[in-house]
């Protein structure tokens, strides 16, 4: 019988984790030939969904928790349900049930075709915020142009692996992750389900517009070094006009003799010239910053406490051994 891990990262996510777990053991019930485990990672709530996953703990078998030292964020509490992880198959999802679980048969369907992966996409954005989703499809449309990695438009993070592609994904040992791109820079196939968006009904989003757009510049540089390229083409076409600038003040003055002015001129171009120097040392300090926190080599996540080691996993079938690493 094969084993599937369901990786759930949640933070604050007291009212809903519950109804998670009934709603999704419903779904899973029903598909036989599979056992599935939970690895719940609670990622520093400070509400109270730890006691809620150690209450879930007691009444099912096969729900595992990890429990963070601090908020460490969705990417880290990813990795560290992807380390953790033993079966199979693992699934990454949504404890918000804004990720259906009705599509996880589908999903074993796709990934027993002989994919490597089997992930959601979403086909609309209805009930998010027309400012969100506007920067959103423009975010994908940059990034895809200017990264190595191609994400498809509304890939959610929903999605079986193979044992083999998550063991992929986590040799990529970077701290700062950006798992969209992570999925996709590793390769193999992905076979892509199609869905309506399911709005949020208990809870709320964990995310803010800020908290988006740093995320989006965290993609953008994990994967390109296209600002870099940008900056030097900048530099050398400012030269250049520079260039041609010196020639035409240089005939002029051979010919009309020497003229004092351009006082306006110097102080516009000596401010241009600040603003692009230090627009140009900013994205270099994105880059350094990253390399200074990348060098420090800190683990992704620290854990509290967990039962990940304890028996009756998946049920009946003993797993430690999969897990002396840790
Ligand atoms: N999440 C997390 N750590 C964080 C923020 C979010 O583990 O610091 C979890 C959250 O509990 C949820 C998932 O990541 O299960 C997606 O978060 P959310 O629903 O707030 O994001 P959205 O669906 O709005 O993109
Ligand atoms: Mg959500």
């Amino acid at each position: 019988m094969k084993t599937v891990d369901i990786v759930v990262p949640c933070y604050n996510e007291e009212a809903v984790l519950q109804i998670f777990v009934e709603t999704t053991d419903s779904y899973i019930n029903k598909i036989s030939g599979y056992k599935f485990r939970y690895i719940l990672v609670d990622d520093g709530s400070r509400d109270k969904t730890f006691s809620v996953m150690r209450s879930l703990a007691k009444e099912h078998s096969n729900v595992k928790y990890i429990s963070f030292a601090r908020n460490f964020g969705k990417e880290a509490a990813m990795y560290a349900g992807l380390k953790n992880s033993s079966g199979d198959y693992v699934i990454v999802m949504d404890a918000d049930l804004q990720h259906p679980p009705a599509m996880i048969a589908d999903m074993i369907k796709g990934i027993e075709e002989g994919y490597d992966c089997c992930a959601a996409r979403r086909t609309s954005r209805k009930g998010e915020s027309k400012i969100r989703s506007f920067f959103s499809r423009n975010f994908y449309k940059f990034s895809n142009k200017i990264t190595d990695v191609k994400m498809p438009y509304g890939a959610v993070d929903f999605r079986i692996m193979s044992r083999q592609m998550v063991d992929a994904v986590l040799s990529l040992s970077e701290v700062q992750r950006f798992s969209k791109g992570i999925f996709s820079w590793v390769g193999f196939e992905t076979k892509w389900l199609p869905y309506e968006n399911v709005e949020r009904t208990i809870g709320t989003t964990k995310w803010s517009f800020w908290g988006l757009f740093k995320y989006a510049i965290d993609g953008i540089t994990a994967f390109s070094v296209a600002p870099l390229r940008f900056i030097s083409l900048l530099g050398l076409i400012i030269s250049g006009l520079a260039f041609i600038y010196a020639l035409i003040v240089l005939f002029q003055t051979l010919i009309f003799g020497i003229d004092v002015p351009g006082y306006a001129t110097t102080l516009i171009i000596t401010l241009f010239l600040g603003g692009i120097i230090e627009f140009s040392v900013g994205i270099l300090g994105e880059y350094i910053g990253r390399i200074y926190m990348e060098t420090k080599k800190r683990p992704i996540y620290l854990t509290k406490s967990t039962n990940i080691n304890d028996e009756s996993d998946f049920g009946d079938i003993d797993y430690s051994d999969f897990n002396e690493d840790l």
